[in-house]
């Protein structure tokens, strides 16, 4: 039987302890990540597990080294998306990502479950489920950061569940993020709620840039061939509260682009993104890949140059 001092302390399991390990584990694998690039929206249904795929996809395809950590946990769609394998392996050292056939490491809880099983957040009363849920959260986000054996990454990026508090509990777990990346639509109520999740993530943020992606802005009438707004009569991207702020860019709808990522196949290069004959390139490939470049540049920026010999003296 446990005494009043076993429960005042923590009964001897050290959580603390253990929790202290599994931060040094995460700092330690996390130290041959390059960026770390959250992804996140306002609402959900806008595209933002889409992008992300599409974004580490177009950069792995042009060589640089990807990983995405599915950190929406019931609404993980990475793998689905991706078409990787489920039940990864795992070593003494940590478990081993799966990886997409464009080379895009992936971890996700979702690669641990049968398909289509939901996670259940067993809380001790329904009261305080919400806690409950917002911590257990946390933890597997923690887990699938630190006993993934990613190895070298240049860029990892997290998909964060929709939501406008989602950011500030990630950012207690990264040693330090390089770009948040906000995917929004241009309706006014996903520009509304987005305008509110910037608002929050700011202070947390500290220098790093925000980039806006406008996801399905405009698609081609398969009938007359022109290009059409979405939306018609939104605003479109405005966002002039914020400095840090960064439009990377904006993709139309394509539904060859939904048709492919949901079944799993790949979409950039397949030769099926649809372009219009209208002004300029109108295809929502050519968006992605100019989004990428955007991207990486807005890193190449972030880097802090190793200091000098002379500067360590
Ligand atoms: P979220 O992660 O924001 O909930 P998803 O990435 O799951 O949204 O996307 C929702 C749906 O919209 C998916 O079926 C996806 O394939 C589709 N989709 C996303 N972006 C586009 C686009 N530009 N053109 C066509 N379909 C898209």
């Amino acid at each position: 039987m446990k005494t009043y001092h076993d429960i005042a302390t923590d009964g001897g399991s050290d959580v603390a302890g253990q929790v202290r390990a599994q931060e040094a584990r995460l700092h330690s694998r996390l130290a041959d990540v390059g960026h770390i690039v959250a992804v996140m929206s306002g609402k959900g249904g806008v595209g933002k597990s889409a992008v992300t795929v599409l974004l580490a996809t177009a950069l792995a395809r042009s060589g640089i080294r990807t990983g995405i950590v599915d950190a929406d946990i019931n609404g993980a769609s990475i793998v689905e998306m991706t078409g990787v394998g489920r039940k990864p392996d795992r070593t003494s050292k940590g478990v081993i990502p799966a990886v997409s056939a464009e080379g895009v490491q992936i971890m996700s809880i979702d690669l641990f479950l049968d398909r289509g099983t939901p996670v259940e957040w067993n809380a001790v009363t329904q009261k305080s489920a919400f806690t409950w849920r917002a911590m257990v959260e946390v933890a597997a986000i923690r887990e699938m950061l630190a006993d993934t054996l990613w190895g070298p990454l240049d860029i990892l990026f997290v998909d964060l569940p929709p939501g406008t508090d989602r950011l500030p509990n990630l950012l207690d777990l990264v040693p330090e993020l390089s770009v948040a990346i906000v995917v929004t639509i241009p309706s006014r109520a996903s520009r509304y709620v987005v305008e509110k999740s910037i608002l929050l993530a700011r202070p947390h943020l500290g220098d790093a840039p925000i980039g806006i992606v406008e996801n399905m802005s405009e698609f081609v009438c398969n009938s007359c061939g022109e290009v059409h707004e979405m939306f018609p009569g939104s605003e479109g991207v405005d966002f002039e509260q914020d400095a840090h702020l960064t439009i990377l860019g904006r993709i139309p709808f394509d539904p060859e682009l939904s048709k492919r990522i949901d079944s799993g196949k790949n979409y950039l290069g397949s030769g099926t993104s649809k372009s219009s004959g209208g002004v300029g390139v109108f295809s929502a490939e050519a968006a992605i890949q100019s989004i990428a470049e955007n991207l990486n540049r807005l890193l190449a920026s972030r880097t802090i140059p190793a200091p000098t010999m002379e500067e360590v003296r």
